[in-house]
């Protein structure tokens, strides 16, 4: 270890001859060569801590290496204790002020960079786009009709429950937010504003932690920029999912409601809207049909392979038949089709076994093909029912309660589609 001592002040000789003796250093055994204890001698200095505050006061050391400075500011580190020595920078680093100043530099433009981004999440437009078509319309009206006074509305993406299929759901969110109406804070998006992008600490501390509340890592900023940060987070950012402002022209959501509500009465609906509910009704009973197929995979632990076929077959069954006769087709078929592979052809060769369900079913379908057949039910679970949706299309055009004949689970993809043109 090759260092040089810096004096800091003049001073007398006899307190130069101690700082002196208490820096020397044996180079062959790597040790100091005076016990601190051992320059106590003098009528001031009784105690050892008396000998560290001498040379703390007077001196320090530097290492005699040029890459031991702070590339910043071009300060060379120093120690004023023994201890501090072995802990100097041999390669170039900030030195604390530096980095205070770096750190308070990162603080404020994020805050600057997060005050910017958080005007963008509230977009505040006046609400009197008449280019909504029929489903946006009631997609928008059911959105906002749990709201109250003035608050924003605020869904959780898998709470929506719009129409219980989250591709379906996906298309009504993206063409509602493209329009401003309601703002659709992902994870991707709250990852970006929450990101640690300080470049010394990037990938060893989090800035925010997407549970709760705490930035680390900066040891020295200015303690109340930091906390200002914290509180800008946690005051301001949104939480992930769905935000529905309430547009500037309206005094509170019913207002809002109220206005959505005569749209609708006076739509007038045109082939490109019912396209839209066909397509709708369809994907919704699909995506509840693909549920049920993985479901009975999974019961009867049978491997069913994703196919072409097997989704025009769904897509038959769902048009024609109610939601809970499909559940018991399938139910059936998977029950028999399991059957068949364990107890009658076990050697069933592998690639066979896993379309034989859909083979089962499509002749299944052929075999229902113009027969007039009772047909069994099996009532769905809950979580795949009550969709808004399908309240409203109880509601405002079947006219029923849910639990009546009529109602949507009682109606096959043809029938709810039928009803909805014929009522208007
Ligand atoms: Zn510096």
């Amino acid at each position: 270890m090759i260092f040089y001592i810096c004096f800091e002040n003049q001073m007398s000789k006899k307190d130069l001859d101690i700082i002196l003796k208490y820096w020397k250093y044996d180079h062959e055994k790597g040790t100091y060569l005076y016990k601190t204890s051992e320059l106590t001698n003098s009528s001031n200095l009784i105690k050892s801590s008396d000998v560290r505050k001498l040379v703390k006061i007077n001196s320090s050391i530097a290492l005699n290496n040029k890459q031991s400075i702070c590339p910043e500011c071009k300060t060379r580190f120093k120690s004023k204790n023994r201890s501090g020595v072995k802990e100097l920078p041999t390669s170039p680093e900030l030195c604390n002020s530096c980095k205070k100043e770096l750190e308070n530099e990162y603080i404020s433009a994020k805050m600057d960079y997060l005050e910017d981004k958080l005007k963008l999440i509230h977009p505040v437009d006046n609400f009197y786009d008449d280019s909504l078509s029929y489903i946006e319309l009631i997609s928008l009206y059911l959105l906002i009709k749990p709201g109250s006074s003035r608050r924003p509305i605020f869904y959780k993406k898998d709470k929506l429950g719009l129409t219980l299929s989250s591709e379906v759901d996906g298309g009504i969110i993206n063409s509602l937010s493209k329009r401003k109406l309601i703002f659709d804070f992902s994870e991707k998006k709250y990852k970006q504003l929450t990101l640690n992008d300080y470049p010394f600490r990037e990938n060893s501390f989090p800035l925010f932690s997407h549970d709760g509340n705490f930035i680390s890592g900066f040891d020295h900023a200015d303690q109340d920029l930091v906390k200002q940060l914290l509180i800008l987070f946690r005051t301001s950012l949104p939480k992930q999912g769905l935000h529905i402002p309430l547009p500037q022209n309206y005094k509170n959501f019913s207002s809002y409601k109220k206005d959505v509500d005569s749209k609708i009465k006076n739509y007038k609906i045109n082939l490109e809207d019912i396209k839209q509910i066909e397509s709708l009704v369809l994907k919704q009973r699909l995506g509840i049909a693909f549920n049920i197929v993985n479901s009975v995979s999974n019961y009867f632990k049978l491997k069913i392979e994703p196919s072409l076929k097997l989704e025009a077959v769904l897509i038959s069954l769902v048009k024609k038949y109610t939601i809970e006769e499909v559940n018991s087709i399938i139910f059936t078929n998977a029950s028999s089709s399991k059957h068949y592979i364990e107890f009658i052809n076990s050697d069933f060769n592998k690639y066979a076994k896993k379309f034989l369900f859909t083979k089962n079913l499509e002749r299944t379908l052929d075999f229902f093909e113009g027969k007039d057949l009772q047909m069994f039910k099996i009532e769905l679970p809950n979580f795949l029912k009550g969709s808004k949706l399908e309240n409203f299309f109880n509601t405002y055009i079947a006219k029923k309660s849910s639990n009546d004949e009529g109602a949507w689970q009682s109606l096959s993809v043809n029938e709810i589609v039928a009803l909805w043109i014929k009522s208007f």
